[in-house]
């Protein structure tokens, strides 16, 4: 698959940690802007996930926790960013346990979420990809 593929909802399981680890940044790749809700300027969309409007991707497509607004495409890229990145000599590299700090303040952020808008598209999902991430990071202490 080229780059610029785009790869189209119903999304799989593999498919939705990738995309969840892209928008959130817990792929510790290259640092590129998240898919954001169309609708992100309106109340109450926060910061969740490291930008204001962070879309969720779940199996059905990306969905917004805080409106109704749905997508239902990605860059195919953005499935797989944790293998692509090549950091800059002048990059400093987090340690393990500074990724697994970052992972767990987002799924911090998360739960805050749900128990302000119980119910809320995607949030399970999202926990899903938190909580994996930080399994795999643990499993690398
Ligand atoms: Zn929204």
């Amino acid at each position: 698959m080229g780059i610029l593929e785009k790869i189209r909802a119903p999304f799989t399981a593999v498919q939705v940690q990738g995309l969840n680890e892209y928008q959130t940044g817990t792929d510790f790749g290259h640092k590129m802007p998240p898919f954001t809700c169309g609708n992100r300027g309106d109340d109450p969309h926060g910061e969740e996930g490291g930008d204001k409007g962070v879309l969720i991707a779940t199996e059905q497509g990306w969905v917004c926790p805080c409106c109704e607004y749905t997508q239902d495409w990605a860059h195919s890229f953005m499935v797989s960013s944790r293998t692509s990145h090549m950091p800059h000599f002048f990059e400093r590299v987090l340690s393990t346990e500074e990724k697994i700090a970052l992972v767990e303040g987002l799924q911090a952020d998360y739960v805050e979420l749900r128990s302000r808008r119980p119910g809320a598209a995607g949030i399970s999902e999202m926990l899903d990809t938190l909580q994996q991430r930080i399994t795999e990071l643990k499993a690398e202490l």
